[in-house]
Order: structure tokens, then sequence, then C-alpha cells
């Protein structure tokens, strides 16, 4: 039986400046665009997750790839993770600084190692023994992101509250931003399939790792439940497995729109943390939600492209 292919995608949750929505929007946009490419002439759904998240890796409006926030010591480290929900496939790659698009690398994992997961020196040996070239760290920096530290770091010395989530939760959150990436999707054979990928936090310890490429915490995918993707504060989410979390809910019967909402109040009552989710059932069904002011999202599905920036109030409506 074919089914009908769905692309939905998330760049991120968190009080997106206005001066800064159109960017968000169109860089989903693009990555709808590209990865529908391949849902429509009937291509899989791993690929679809895969293109999407490198549009948006390639786009520097987003917390991933080049353009990713900073470490401590100034430098770009990136996270990501691809999954396979069909046959549970997974690969996944972490503090790399010298690729360019980590979701292919975590492709590669996925494809071509017997194991999930690979770190640092060794996930770069990884990619470049498959055909990834390596690159030279300042390539991923950009301006913006010099001087986002910068701030953060006077903050910091200053003793102004921790703005950046690498550390406890501050009082107010509305103005720090959480630009990971994240595609979920089911093409016409009903497969599914998820990935995310980001550069963490900002100003975060080099070595730190967070939720976005740990297998069931920012991304889950099987075809006998949902596909997942997570963004917003990392240590909460991942001490919560809050992917899994979901993604079991709507394996036992409840829906993909109920359950997204949930997984966001689960997160701020028992953890005190705060993002984005979205959420894709193997019948189609999908939700999305965040305890953020704002969320950047986009859907595709044969009736044509959505991208909006969802506001918090509007968290449980029907997209
Ligand atoms: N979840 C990511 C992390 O903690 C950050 C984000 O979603 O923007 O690394």
């Amino acid at each position: 039986m074919t089914r009908s292919p769905i692309l939905l995608i998330h760049g991120g949750a968190w009080d997106i400046p206005a001066d800064l929505l159109d960017a968000h929007e169109q860089g989903v946009f693009d990555a709808l665009q590209e990865g529908w490419r391949i849902l429509e002439s009937g291509g899989s759904a791993l690929d679809a997750v895969e293109t999407a998240v490198t549009t948006l890796e390639d786009d520097p409006a987003f917390d991933a790839g080049r353009g990713s926030f900073l470490t401590r010591d100034g430098r770009v480290q990136l996270d990501a993770l691809i999954m396979d929900g069909a046959t549970l496939r997974a690969g996944g790659v972490a503090c790399v600084e010298r690729i360019r698009n980590p979701i292919q690398a975590a492709r590669l994992v996925l494809e071509k190692s017997p194991h999930v997961y690979f770190v640092g020196l060794g996930a770069e040996d990884f990619a470049q023994a498959n055909g990834i070239r390596l690159i030279d760290n300042s390539e991923l920096v950009v301006d913006r992101e010099r001087q986002r530290l910068a701030e953060a770091q006077a903050r910091e010395r200053a003793g102004r509250p921790d703005r950046t989530f690498s550390g406890p939760h501050s009082e107010s959150h509305d103005a720090d931003s959480h630009d990971t990436v994240g595609a979920v999707a089911l093409d016409a054979q009903g497969r599914l399939a998820a990935a995310t990928s980001t550069g963490g936090t900002l100003n975060k310890e080099p070595g730190r790792v967070g939720d976005s490429s740990l297998i069931g915490c920012g991304c889950y995918a099987d075809n006998a439940s949902a596909a997942v993707s997570v963004t917003g504060w990392g240590e909460p989410i991942m001490k919560l497995v809050l992917g899994k979390w979901a993604t079991d809910r709507v394996m036992t019967g409840r829906s993909p729109e109920q359950v997204a909402p949930d997984a966001m109040a689960y997160l701020l009552r028992r953890a005190g943390g705060h993002g984005g989710i979205i959420l894709l059932a193997p019948d189609g069904r999908y939700g999305l939600a965040h305890n953020t002011p704002r969320m950047a999202w986009g859907i595709h599905t044969a009736d044509g492209p959505r991208v909006g920036t969802l506001l918090r109030d509007e968290s449980e409506e029907e997209p």
C-alpha cells in the first residue's frame, strides 16, 4: 500500500526575535523543498530527512553546521543523529569539529558501520575514511557567534544569570536561543525516519554532548511507534529520554497531537526544562508543541508546504 508522504521540520524553539523570523522561515521552507523533492519522487524517508537537515546545516541562521554556537573556547563542536524507523538502523556523531555536514557523517555511520555512535577524532577519521572531506574548524565559525560568545562571557564575568543553558535553569529563558534543527518524515512505502543536528548550547564546555544526537533523547524513529525530533535545553531532555517517552506513548495508542504538548508539560514539570518537539506517526498523524515563546516549523504534504513560527498560545492547536 502506498502512503501519502509527509515531511515535518523544526528550526529550533525559543523567543525568536522579529528580525530573525524571516531567516528562520525561509530556511525551513528551503529545507522542506529539498526534502520533499525526494519524497514526491518515491524516495526514502531516510534520504528526505538527511537532505532536509543538510540544507538547514548549510544555512547559518541555525545552530547546526556553519553558524553554530561556540564552545567556551571559541570553537564549533557538532552533534547529529539519524534513524531509520523501518529497520531501527541509527547513526550518530558527537563533538566533531571538522565536518561541514555532521548529519551526512551520521548517515555514513548508519550505512557503513556495525556501531551506532562515534565521537570526536574517531568520528572525523571514520567520516574521512568514508569519503567526507575534513575542513578547518574556522570555516564553521561566523562573526555573529563570536560576538554572541563574547556577550555571554561578559554576562558571566558580571555574575548575571546564566543564559546559556549549559548551567542551571535561569529565571527567564525568553531571550535564549535554541536553533537546533530536526526533521521527521513518512515516505510512500510507509517508512518513518528522523534526523536532528546541533551545535549544542552557547558557551558550552568543550566535549559536552547534549540531547540532540543521543538516541531516544533528541531523536528517535520506529515504525512500531513514531518518529520524533526534539530541541531545547539538552540536559533536562536527556534526563527524561524525552524522544522515546513521546514515541512510547504513541505506541500505546495516544495521538501525536496529544502527546507532543504532554511531552513539553512533562519536561517542565519533572525537570524544569523547555524546548520544542515534532512527532509523526506511521499513519500520518502528527503533533508539534513547545513551551518556549516560539518554534520555527514547517510541514510538506501532497497539499503543499506550510511554514510558520508557532507561538506558545497556539501550541495546542492543530497547525
Ligand atoms: N538541545 C540542544 C542541546 O542541548 C540545543 C538546542 O536544541 O538548540 O545541545
